[in-house]
């Protein structure tokens, strides 16, 4: 007698339709070839303060066997000290984009339709759309392009609502007449400053925007330390606002992977639910105690970063780029002569690595990093070198 055997299941038929067939997001280039200058991931190019160094170095001994604190706790104490309030108004994660994915899972219903939808082959038979705000993902485009791969890993609607063409915030008079943002939402991220553009938002107007939001409402401040203004107030006084920060680009902290929520005490202990027990690494919660007991020196980077900003956009717009005022440590720009996509291959070729992507609304851009005076330089001479060649 023969056992029948299950028919052979090949790895594809495994996989999620939903995870089959997303997109899953594309970080910028960590390149392998030296002497590359590195100006298309907003990395702070100035190293972190020789204390966070020196406390790193001290870490390294037999207690590496030992997780770490579970709750990055005396971190949390540090955070509450420097921005005021409680260690129960802040969660650390392991960068602030695993919270923003935290945040996905916590706030936002999977929508069935969604997942039906995929599950019948790419909307071959769209089933009527049971539309909820309760399963609805939204932000402003362009923005922070990993915001619809969190959307869709989790088999939620997204509604991607355009920004102005100089990358303003509707006001919410706008959006309540045009009818296309959903008040209701269960999570809106907001990019503020906005990336890519760098375009900064008063906190008037996101105040503004965060009274009339009745869903959970993020506002992802990654670069705020290079900005004017930052709207932290805000997440301490509304309970449906989470503040998004970041150890990663104004602190020099890339490689540890530190970032944090501050927001209202419920939503916080919300998050904590969903997140890993042991989500920061202890090199990661120590490099970032020590970041905060050193601040006068990262205030002297973002003084740095700000003038080289100020300085490189004006020296390229005489070379003929079209740069868009910055409150970030990038600048977008629309290079002169050939297109976007061109002027990425020949500055490579020149050594100097940008961002461009291929999306419409950015796709005759270019997104440089402000590093160093002497990185500025070098862009600056590739392009003239670029324009020379052209004659
Ligand atoms: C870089 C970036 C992040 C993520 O920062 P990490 O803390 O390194 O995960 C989040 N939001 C925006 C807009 C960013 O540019």
């Amino acid at each position: 007698m023969k056992a029948s055997r299950p028919a052979l299941r090949t790895p594809r038929s495994l996989i999620r339709p939903i995870i089959r067939r997303l997109h899953g997001y594309i970080p910028g280039e960590q390149p392998k070839i030296k002497d590359l200058i590195k100006l298309n991931t907003n990395e702070n190019s100035y190293p972190p303060s020789p204390k966070v160094l020196a406390a790193i170095k001290e870490a390294i001994d037999g207690r590496l066997r030992l997780y770490p604190n579970p709750t990055a706790q005396l971190l949390r104490e540090d955070l509450a000290r420097f921005h005021g309030c409680e260690a129960s108004n802040i969660i650390v994660g392991n960068g602030s984009d695993e919270l923003l994915a935290i945040a996905t899972r916590a706030f936002v219903e999977p929508d069935r339709s969604v997942l039906a939808r995929c599950e019948a082959r790419e909307g071959a038979s769209a089933l009527k759309a049971g539309v909820t705000a309760r399963s609805t993902v939204q932000f402003f485009t362009p923005s922070y392009s990993l915001y619809p791969v969190l959307a869709e890993i989790h088999g939620a609607r997204t509604n991607a609502v355009p920004l102005a063409r100089d990358f303003g915030l509707p006001t919410t008079q706008q959006l309540r007449r045009e009818k296309i943002w959903d008040f209701h939402a269960a999570l809106s991220f907001i990019t503020t400053p906005n990336a890519p553009s760098g375009r900064g938002y008063s906190t008037t107007e996101l105040a503004a925007l965060c009274d009339a939001q009745r869903g959970v409402t993020i506002l992802d401040e990654a670069y705020v330390d290079f900005a004017s203004e930052n709207a932290l107030e805000l997440g301490l006084k509304h309970p449906h606002v989470l503040i998004a920060r970041t150890f990663s680009k104004a602190y020099s902290l890339c490689f540890q992977r530190v970032g944090y929520f501050v927001g209202h005490p419920e939503l916080i202990a919300a998050l904590d639910k969903v997140r890993d027990s042991y989500n920061v690494n202890g090199l990661g919660q120590i490099a970032a105690q020590a970041t905060l007991g050193a601040l006068a020196y990262y205030k002297g980077n973002f003084r740095k970063i700000i003038a080289t900003r100020e300085r490189f956009s004006l020296e390229l717009t005489q070379l003929g780029f079209d740069v868009f005022p910055s409150q970030t440590n990038f600048m977008l720009m629309r290079p002169p002569r050939f297109a976007a996509r061109e002027w990425l291959d020949r500055l490579r070729s020149e050594k100097i690595l940008v961002r461009w992507f291929n999306t419409p609304e950015v796709v005759n851009y270019l997104r440089v990093t402000v590093g160093t005076d002497v990185e500025a330089d070098a862009m600056l001479r590739a392009a003239k070198r670029i324009l020379r060649a052209l004659g």
